[in-house]
């Protein structure tokens, strides 16, 4: 049976579960940021996220679907400093936000999460789609949730981590014009953007969790 909505509980279960699985993608993630940036990206990720374990693990599920996610938005901003800092914070902060009152996660709800945490990223770093940052996978990522919101909750969830993929596919034929990666011009193609890595892993980590 398909799952239509995620409790709280899940969504708590989900957090801890994505927090450890971008722990260990570590080196994958550094790696991705050696080829285009300085290489501290996967560093950066595995500790605002195990703050987030941290955090997560010691706020009661009962406190809300929004409150969570917005509680592991600032465990990131607090933790991590640096560009993705203030940029993955903004993404689970501004989503967590738009969730306020809903008692589940549904897929309506999922498509108004990444609205809005794609428009506080974009509002906070400036980048546009074809700028070879995260917002590459984000970007149509939101644009997909909207697309599948009268879905049941895993197959829209499943819908937009292959969209997220996609995108972090595409941004390898990209050319950097913000961030670190800008000063190699030509020479950053052919390598995916790190953060976009980051926004795919974890969005296909959520909607394994919401298939489980
Ligand atoms: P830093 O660039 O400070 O070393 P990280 O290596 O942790 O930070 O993160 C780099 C990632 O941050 C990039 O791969 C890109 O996806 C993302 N990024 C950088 N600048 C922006 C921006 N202005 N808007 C959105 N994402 C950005
Ligand atoms: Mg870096």
């Amino acid at each position: 049976m398909p799952k239509s909505s995620l409790t709280p509980d899940d969504v708590k279960a989900m957090l801890l579960a994505v927090a450890d699985k971008v722990i260990a993608s570590e080196p994958l993630l550094s790696e991705a940021d050696r080829n285009l940036g300085d290489g501290d990206h996967g560093l950066g990720m595995a500790r605002g996220f195990t703050a987030v374990k941290e955090k997560i693990s010691a706020t009661a599920a009962a406190d809300g679907i929004d409150k969570l996610f917005s509680a592991a938005g600032m465990a990131m901003i607090s933790s991590m400093g640096g560009a993705s800092g203030a940029i993955f914070g903004t993404l689970f902060r501004d989503g967590g936000k738009a969730l306020a009152g809903r008692a589940e996660l549904d897929a309506a709800g999922y498509a108004a999460f990444l609205r809005a945490a794609c428009d506080g990223v974009q509002a906070r770093g400036k980048a546009q789609p074809g700028d070879k940052t995260m917002v590459d996978a984000l970007h149509p990522a939101a644009a997909k949730a909207a697309e599948v919101s009268g879905l049941p909750l895993s197959e829209a969830m499943a819908a937009v981590a292959d969209a997220a993929e996609a995108g972090r596919d595409a941004s390898k034929a990209m050319i950097a014009t913000l961030g670190r990666a800008k000063t190699l011009g030509e020479a950053s193609i052919g390598h995916p953007d790190a953060g976009a890595c980051s926004v795919a892993i974890i969005l296909r980590t959520m909607s394994d969790c919401a298939a489980a």
